[in-house]
C-alpha cells in the first residue's frame, strides 16, 4: 500500500461497527464518525449483521471473552471474520483476534482471524504503560504516536501475516506491535486515545474494497458468505 487514503467519498454509506461490550469503544465511535462513515455499537448479533467492518477495542480480553459468549456474538462474529469481514483490533481487541494467546486464561476466546500468537501484558503492569512514536509500514504522514497500556506483543507470526511496526520489549529485542493479514489489522496500542485515525482509515478502505468485491463479483474474494470467499480480500499489504 502506498498510503492510507486521504478521503473516502463512498464511506458515508459504509457502516463500521465497534464492539461495545466493554472497554474504550466510545473513543473509536467518535473517531469513525469524524471520518464520515456510518457507525454502530455492536452489542448483539443483529448489530453485527448490519455492519460492513468491525473495530474490537481495548479493554480486558478475559472479560470481553465472557461477554462475547453471553451476548451470543461469538459464533456470528467467527462466521463474519471467516467470511472476510475487515476488522481492526486494538490492544485487548488484538488479543481476541489472534489465533493463540500466551499468558491468558486457558478458556479465553481466540477468534483466530489473524495467524499470530500474542503475549498478554508483554510490557509489564499498568504502571509500566508508556508512549512512543512508531513508524508503521504503509501508514504515510509521519510516525504514529502510540499509547501502550498493559499491551500485548505478537510473538509468533504465521506466513500470511505481515508485521508493520515493532517496539522494544523489556529484556531486550523488538517485537511486532502492528500486524496485518488480509483485511485484519491489529495494533497493541490505543490509536483512539490520541485521535490517531490512520488505522481506522485503513479499515474504512478495507470495508469499501470488501463491499465492492462482494457486490461486483470481483475476483479478489470479499465479504460474502460461502467457501470461495472464505479468504479475506488480499490487499497490497498482505503477502
Ligand atoms: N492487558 C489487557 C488484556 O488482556 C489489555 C489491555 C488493554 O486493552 N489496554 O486483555
Amino acid at each position: 500500500m502506498s498510503s492510507v487514503p486521504a478521503a473516502v467519498p463512498e464511506s458515508e454509506a459504509l457502516i463500521v461497527g465497534v464492539l461495545a461490550l466493554q472497554g474504550d469503544f466510545a473513543e473509536h465511535l467518535a473517531l469513525l464518525g469524524a471520518l464520515g462513515c456510518g457507525v454502530r455499537e455492536v452489542r448483539q448479533p443483529a448489530d453485527l449483521a448490519a455492519v460492513d467492518a468491525l473495530v474490537l477495542p481495548g479493554g480486558e480480553s478475559t472479560t470481553l471473552s465472557l461477554l462475547l459468549a453471553s451476548s451470543g456474538l461469538e459464533a456470528p462474529l467467527r462466521r463474519r471474520l471467516a467470511a472476510g469481514m475487515p476488522a481492526l483490533g486494538t490492544c485487548a481487541g488484538m488479543i481476541l483476534l489472534a489465533r493463540e494467546v500466551l499468558g491468558g486464561r486457558p478458556d479465553q476466546t481466540c477468534l483466530g482471524a489473524i495467524d499470530i500468537a500474542v503475549r498478554r501484558n508483554a510490557f509489564g503492569r499498568q504502571r509500566e504503560s508508556f508512549e512512543c512514536d512508531l513508524e508503521v509500514e504503509g501508514v504515510a504522514g509521519g510516525p504514529v504516536h502510540a499509547v501502550f497500556i498493559r499491551a500485548p506483543v505478537a510473538e509468533r507470526l504465521g506466513p500470511g501475516v505481515r508485521p508493520l511496526a515493532f517496539a522494544p520489549v523489556p529484556g531486550g529485542g523488538r517485537r511486532p506491535v502492528v500486524c496485518r493479514q488480509g483485511a485484519v489489522t491489529v495494533a497493541a496500542f490505543h490509536p483512539e486515545l490520541t485521535g490517531e485515525d490512520r488505522l481506522h482509515r485503513l479499515l474504512v478502505d478495507d470495508g469499501l474494497t470488501a463491499r465492492r468485491a462482494a457486490s461486483g463479483g470481483a475476483s479478489s474474494g470479499g465479504a460474502g458468505d460461502g467457501e470461495e470467499t472464505a479468504a479475506p480480500p488480499q490487499r497490497s499489504l498482505a503477502r
